[in-house]
């Protein structure tokens, strides 16, 4: 998947793009939160400092206005009695709404004016504020609870001195510590108004919590035990003013220490503690818009990669398709060139490519188509490995086996399963040409072929190597049948010497003849004469008997080489003329005991030269009958022929027949086996049928008889 060129650019553009990318967008989304946190930590800081300030305020006042009860005249004058300085208490708190009771306290420790006169008398003498104070200044207590009353508690307490400087009392002020709850509250609206959360506190050095918003917690609880922390790191913290976050309550803390006041006992710190979450929602907030920011960005650089890889990639997977498609043999069209030039480029070169191999691949099957369809038989094999790479149609119909069982095969091994080829090898003497090297040889040679004896034209040339034109590869052999042409051949040569010998015959048979018919007139008138003996006369009569037969001779030899002179064409009914030659022959086969049989259907009539035809079944029934000799079966029939162009006519006997070497030599003039024959009847009935149009064949198998077959033409 990896390797194909779409998902490597893939790959690239997105190390290209999306990678810097991201990168850039970490970096950004890192010091924005840097950014947001710092903003936090210094709103934090910023509300303890302010906070700080305005409780530093608020307590700075109530010492203040602890001096100023202390320095009250009324109060510092030791005449005063307890109903003036009751009086002046009052005064006090009426003016001050913030406090709701103040004490006189002697130097003993006794409570000698209330306000409300409600403990009045009590002893406070072992209470460390009231020694501290005795001994001169403004104090102000830790906030405690109260044993007394059970509540939160903050003791202020001033040295009351006279005229002198000498300490004659202590003055003890109470204000409603709500009020400085009030003020630390104001800090937990501001932090709840501003969407921070959370609240501020008051601890001090020890941990323990002066003011909570939560009542039950101020004064109640310790800080350092609650959140696990040591006084060490606490003033780590806040000396090094860092925040501290504690996981498992999930808040976030910030101390601010207070000014240490004068006759102020202990140290105090505003601590401002804030939901983690609160801080973290402006991150979450950030980076969820940095993600969806990224996204759409990633998005669109996606599909603009995936487009762009397409527009590369396309033309290219097109091509790749074209290719093989074409590779497979679909067909394929040639492609558009509407991309980028390297491809437009490589597009046109690949349309080119198809097109030539469309052209080469046409004219191989040309060759392939003319090689399937030539009646030459092709055939050719490796010249080392001797496999069998063409055998053709005619090759398939000859040796009877199919290219596909043959393709591939050894020539050896074919030779050894098909004996029609083994023939066919042993005849055409290969073996030999092949040893001897001899590639380029044409020859003709006769192999019985299908007990058929049959020419063939032979031409073996060698087969070039299509790597190197000095070496050949392979051996061709091309073939063909000749048998037809071979028979063409002899026939021609027959009618040529027919011609010939009739000339000559026609020559010479005049000059003979005139001669011979001088010296039988003679002949006669001297058998005629009282003058020859009987002895003679018997002499005479021989000599006439072979003149006549010479005469004969004579005549039949210018029957042949002239054969024209008389006969002309005429309406012919085959059917009756073998009849006629029926009843000229019946005589002498009954003499010889031969069944002689007419078999005929009716036939058309034919226009032919009627005398011919008769010469020739009287010379072919005459060869019959002699044939047989005694006792036998002669029979002459006549059919159309299918072609419905001839009508067959056959001359059939079952005589002694002929051996191939007579049939061989069968129309050869002046052939003859017989003691009294002339060898001129078989090529005289040659000579007749060729004049008429049609031919003769002769089927002859010794000790059986023979059959000629004469095929007369219809047409006129
Ligand atoms: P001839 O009859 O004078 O011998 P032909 O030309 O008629 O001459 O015949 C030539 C030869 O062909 C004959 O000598 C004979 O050997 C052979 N021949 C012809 N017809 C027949 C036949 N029907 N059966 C057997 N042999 C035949
Ligand atoms: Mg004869």
């Amino acid at each position: 998947m990896f390797k194909s060129l779409k998902m490597k650019l893939f790959i690239l553009f997105f190390f290209v793009t999306i990678l810097p990318m991201a990168f850039v967008a970490y970096i950004t989304y890192q010091s924005q939160r840097e950014d947001i946190k710092q903003q936090t930590d210094q709103l934090l800081f910023a509300l303890g400092d302010s906070a700080a300030v305005s409780l530093d305020d608020f307590i700075q006042e109530r010492l203040q206005d602890v001096a100023t009860i202390a320095q009250n005249p009324v109060i510092q004058n030791p005449d005063s009695d307890f109903d003036d300085i009751q009086k002046e208490l009052k005064k006090f708190v009426e003016l001050n709404s913030i406090y709701f009771g103040a004490i006189f306290i002697d130097t003993d420790g006794i409570i000698t004016v209330d306000v409300d006169d409600t403990v009045i008398g009590t002893d406070l003498s072992d209470r460390k504020w009231f020694q501290k104070t005795l001994r001169g200044g403004v104090h102000l207590s830790d906030i405690y609870i109260s044993d007394v009353i059970d509540r939160q508690i903050l003791n202020m307490s001033g040295s009351v001195q006279d005229e002198n400087g000498r300490i004659h009392g202590v003055v003890s002020p109470s204000f409603d510590l709500q009020y400085l709850w009030r003020r630390i509250d104001l800090f937990t609206r501001q932090q709840q108004s501003i969407g921070l959360g959370g609240y501020a506190f008051l601890v001090n050095q020890n941990g323990d919590i002066v003011a909570h918003p939560n009542q039950d917690i101020s004064g109640r609880q310790n800080f350092f035990e609650d959140y696990d922390l040591s006084t060490e790191q606490f003033n780590h913290i806040v000396q090094n003013r860092l925040i501290y976050t504690h996981e498992e309550s999930e808040m976030l803390q910030t101390f601010v220490k207070l000014d240490k006041k004068n006759g102020f006992e202990n140290d105090w710190y505003v601590g401002i503690a804030v939901p983690l979450a609160n801080i973290q929602d402006p991150l979450n907030q950030l980076l969820t818009k940095y993600l969806i920011l990224f996204s759409c960005v990633l998005l669109i650089v996606i599909i603009g990669v995936f487009k762009l890889s397409n527009y590369i990639v396309k033309p290219l997977q097109r091509l790749v398709f074209a290719t093989s498609d074409f590779a497979f043999g679909k067909k394929v069209y040639p492609l558009s060139t509407n991309s980028y030039h390297e491809v437009d480029t490589l597009t046109r070169t690949f349309n080119m490519m198809m097109r030539r191999l469309v052209e080469r691949e046409k004219s191989h099957q040309k060759s392939t188509l003319i090689l399937e369809t030539t009646d030459n038989g092709v055939l050719s094999f490796q010249k080392d490995s001797r496999l069998i790479t063409t055998f053709n149609r005619t090759c398939e119909e000859l040796f009877g086996v199919k290219k596909e069982s043959v393709i591939g095969l050894k020539i050896d091994d074919f030779i050894k399963f098909n004996p029609a080829f083994q023939q066919f090898y042993r005849c055409a003497k290969l073996q030999g040409i092949i040893d001897k090297q001899q590639f380029n040889t044409q020859f003709e040679f006769l192999c019985k072929f299908k007990d058929a004896p049959r020419y063939f034209f032979m031409s073996l040339s060698p087969l070039k190597d299509l790597n190197n034109e000095q070496e050949f590869e392979g051996i061709l052999l091309v073939f063909n049948d000749t048998t037809d042409k071979r028979e063409m051949e002899m026939k021609l040569n027959r009618s040529e010497k027919l011609q010939m010998v009739g000339q000559l015959a026609a020559g010479f048979a005049h000059e003979i003849r005139n001669p011979l018919t001088t010296i039988r007139g003679f002949i006669q008138l001297f058998v005629r004469s009282d003058e020859v003996s009987e002895s003679q006369k018997t002499h005479y009569d021989v000599i006439i008997k072979e003149i006549d037969r010479v005469n004969e001779i004579i005549s039949e030899l210018l029957n042949m080489a002239n054969p024209n002179h008389v006969t002309v064409h005429e309406e012919t009914d085959i059917v009756k003329l073998i009849n006629e030659i029926n009843i000229l022959y019946k005589t002498e086969a009954e003499w010889r005991r031969v069944d002689f049989r007419v078999e005929c259907e009716s036939l058309p009539p034919v226009w032919i030269k009627k005398n011919k035809l008769h010469q020739i079944l009287m010379n072919l029934v005459k060869n019959a009958l002699e044939a047989i000799q005694e006792e036998g079966e002669l029979t002459i029939s006549a059919q159309v022929d299918p072609t419905e162009s001839f009508i067959k006519l056959t001359v059939a006997d079952n005589g002694g027949g002929m051996d191939p070497n007579t049939l061989a030599k069968l129309g050869t003039p002046f052939f003859t086996t017989k003691e009294s024959g002339t060898g001129l009847g078989i090529i005289t009935c040659y000579r007749l049928i060729e004049e008429l149009g049609g031919t003769m064949e002769i089927e002859s198998e010794q000790g059986r008889g023979t059959t000629f077959i004469l095929f007369i033409p219809i047409e006129r």
